[in-house]
This record gives structure tokens, sequence and C-alpha cells, in this order.
């Protein structure tokens, strides 16, 4: 089968095995990337890592499952009003919402950087070139001039690294989960290579090896599918909610100090709030940050501050009670102001503007913050100094390798994660040479790593730790 001939509902290898409990195709792919080893290991991965080790707080597994929770919502809140698009998928929602973090490496935002930084140059590393400049000349440089990006890696999950049962284990061009066109294109958030797009330049959706699985999936198009921008949408929403919570929790961000006072009349009876001190600054530094924010998007901003809790968290009945109740407001008012336009997903202006100003508390309150400064400069540190370890060894086997040939002596001794990544790569398509192959799967590696077993990995490498079970996974 050719990729021309693959239709939304089939899948990339072009096979779909009868399935007994009458599951829909969509169906399976949710409940494929739910059993995954690569969503399994989402519990081990932080959003941002303050260090609160007290405080149970979300990490990429619990925020993915809330994420598809507020998915279904959407498009149930859609449905009932009418407004679902003809043909919309349900699961395949439900499957990009689970499959949209995968990709994420250790250590969040910090640590998707420094993997970026590892293998482009300064040049390279902020402004990209198009796949067609790529092709054309090398830069020598760059050891990965389409670098690292969690998106990306999302989808070389999906369609080349993670396994199912449902493929064969010598396929020559490796199929990952085998998902639907369909969940596939819904998982895509950014349908373009590296440097393909110059109005979004910091975000791609798949790599140059991955580019003909890509094609087939996105056929050209840089268009978001109903199914994408749902999942978009309900990523935005459950970041902003349930991260504003944990770090409430944590006394990071003080929700209580932001919550509008004194009610005053207007002249049409209607009531006002009076914004805090806190709130007004607060609104200065997004304004700052972000750009301008509407009248109409501060009156709805300082209406949800009402919403807030009014004391700091100590974890009284109280205090849950609270976040419970600001938790189901925030997700009412953002579910409740989606609409259909055609056949796109709408975001109401102000929901939106709303939803951007209270993800910015993260930034003003967390993200700014010199002690995560220090512990990202460390988390940094870990993962450079594992990629430098392996990298000239793995460029080494790449070079040596041989199809079907017995694995080299020094293929034998690299982590078994990596020998598994490296013969995906070497075996794959696409116009990487071979040390890009061994760059890529180093990258795979490093990044399918929790973070328990990054800091492990580099303890031991440094000598500093003598049990290295570097062949755990
Ligand atoms: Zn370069």
């Amino acid at each position: 089968m050719t990729a021309q001939e693959i239709g939304a509902d089939e899948r990339l290898s072009g096979r779909d095995a009868t399935d007994r409990t009458g599951r829909l195709a969509t169906q399976r792919d949710h409940d494929r990337v739910l059993y995954s080893e690569s969503f399994r290991r989402l519990g081990a991965v932080t959003q941002v890592a303050i260090g609160a080790p007290e405080t149970l707080l979300h990490n990429r597994l619990t925020h993915s499952l809330k994420v598809e929770q507020v998915g279904r919502s959407i498009f149930r809140f859609l449905e009932s009003e009418g407004l679902m698009p003809a043909g919309a998928d349900e699961w395949a929602i439900s499957t990009a919402c689970l499959a949209h973090d995968l990709g994420h490496p250790p250590f969040g935002h910090a640590g998707e950087e420094e993997l970026h930084a590892l293998v482009t140059c300064d040049k390279h590393r902020a402004n990209p070139r198009p796949l067609e400049d790529r092709k054309k000349t090398r830069c020598r440089e760059c050891d990965l001039e389409d670098g690292f990006e969690g998106n990306a890696q999302s989808f070389r999950i999906l369609t080349a690294l993670a396994e199912t049962g449902h493929t064969e284990a010598d396929d020559d061009l490796p199929r990952g989960l085998d998902l639907t066109v369909l969940s596939l294109r819904a998982a895509t958030k950014y349908p373009w290579l590296r440097g393909d797009n110059p109005e979004k330049s910091e975000k791609w959706g798949a790599y140059d090896i991955d580019a003909e699985a890509f094609g087939v999936v996105t056929r050209g198009s840089q268009k978001l599918s109903f199914e994408a921008e749902s999942m978009d949408w309900a990523d935005d929403i459950a970041y902003a909610v349930h991260d504003i919570e944990d770090f409430h929790r944590t006394g990071h961000i003080p929700l209580d100090q932001y919550m509008a006072t004194g009610l005053i009349e207007k002249e049409n009876g209607e009531p006002e709030f009076e914004p805090r001190e806190a709130f007004i600054e607060f609104l200065r530094y997004v304004e700052h940050h972000r750009g301008p924010v509407s009248e109409e998007a501060q009156a709805e901003l300082l209406a949800t501050t009402v919403q807030f809790p009014a004391t700091r968290f100590t974890g009284t009945t109280r205090d849950f009670k609270a976040l419970a109740n600001m938790r189901g407001y925030l997700l009412e008012l953002f579910i409740g102001r989606t609409t259909v336009e055609g056949d796109a997903l709408k975001r109401d202006d102000i929901a939106n503007e709303v939803n951007k100003a209270l993800k910015q508390l993260i930034w003003y309150h967390v993200i700014d913050e010199p002690r995560l400064t220090n512990i990202q400069t460390g988390q940094r540190r870990v993962l450079r100094e594992i990629f430098n370890e392996f990298k000239e060894t793995t460029e080494q086997v790449a070079l040596d390798w041989k199809r079907g040939a017995p694995p080299s002596r020094d293929m034998r001794r690299l982590p078994y994660a990596l020998q598994k990544y490296l013969t995906i790569a070497l075996r794959q398509g696409g116009t990487y040479d071979r040390k890009q192959r061994a760059y890529r799967a180093l990258l795979d590696f490093i990044s399918g790593m929790s973070e328990p077993e990054a800091y492990r990995t580099h303890a031991v490498l440094k000598g500093l730790e003598p049990d290295g079970r570097l062949d755990s996974k």
C-alpha cells in the first residue's frame, strides 16, 4: 500500500486485525497509547520541578489524564449545543490528549532546550532553515539541524519507537503504535517540519527522519484538524487550571492575595469588583511580557479571582473545597466558552485571554524564581553529560553497523534501550547519514528516560553510585 492510498481511518501499516470486543479503530488507538510504556513513563516526569516532595503534585501522567477529561468534556459540550462538525471523532481527541506529552524529555522545558542545544549550532539553534535548504547543503556545525522538540519526539514515539503487538518486529519501516492517520493527525499540533513554517519557527511536528510517515499524516497541509484544535485547547485549559492549583498548594502562587474585594454597586445595579494591589501588579507584568489584555478580559479575570481560595493553603477540608470550587468554576468557564466556526474549533476571545493570563501566574511566581534557575542548571548538566559520555561510541557503532550482521562488541556494550533506538534509527528510511542516525538514537535514549533514571544514570557515569542499572529499561 502506498502512502497516497492510506485513508484517515486506516493505520500507517495498512493492517487492521479484527477486534473481538468490537472497539472502534480510534478507540483502539486510545487504548494502545494508554497501555504503552511511554505513557507510563510520564508518571516520573514533572511539569516544573520546584522541589516540594511533601506535596503530591501533578506529573505529566496525571496532567495527560486530565487533558483527556477536558478534551472529552469539550466534545460533549459542543455536541449538546448541536455545534459538532460532521465526522468529528471523540476517540481521536482522547487519543491525542493522552499522547500530547509523550515526547517530553526529563526536566520539562529546560530539558527540551538543552537537548536541542546539544545537536544544533549557534546559528541554526533559533533560526531554522526549511527542509529544502537542509537537503541542498548540510550544515557542518550542526549534528542534527532538525534539532530536538517535544512534539516532534511525540510523533516519533507514536510512529517509530513505541511497540504494539500488531506489527511485525522485523518490519523494515518501524510503525510505532501503528495508530490510524486520524488519531496521528489529531495528535499533531504543529503540522510542519522544522523551518517549514516561518511564523512559528520555534515549534515543529516531526524530524526529517520521520518525514515519510509525517507526510502521510499531514498530506502537506499546515492546518490543524478539529481534533487537534480540541486537544490543544484542552491542554491549555488543564495547564492553566491544574498548575495554579499545584503551586497554590506549595505556597508559590498566593492566590488568596489576588482575590478581589469590596463589592461596589455600579450605576446600572451590576456588581463591580475592586482589584487588589497584587492583581494590578500582576496585570502590569502580563501586559509587559505578553501584550495588552482587553478591558472585557480584565473584568472577566477579576471576576475569576472571586473564585480563588480566600486563604493560604494548609491542607484543611476548607482549603481542598476552595480549590475544588475554583477548579470547577474555571473548567466550566473555559469549556462553556468553546464554539465552532465552519469546521474549526473556536475559542472565545475573552476565555482565551483569561487562559493566557492565568498561565502567566506560573511564570510570574514560579518560572522566574531564582531557586528554579539553580535546579535547572543542574538538570541541564545531567542531560549534557550523559549525551557527551555516549556520543563518540554511539557514532562509531553506527558507522560500523552492517544490516543483518551480528551486533559488534561495542554495540553490545551500549545500554539496552540505546541499542534498541540505534537499531531502529539505522533501519529507518529517510535522508539521514549514519552519524545523524546515531545522534537521533542518543536523543531518543536520553529523552525517553524518567527523571529518576536520568539522575541515576548520571550518578553512575560520574562514579558517584556503584549500582548502575543502565539496562533497566
Ligand atoms: Zn547549523
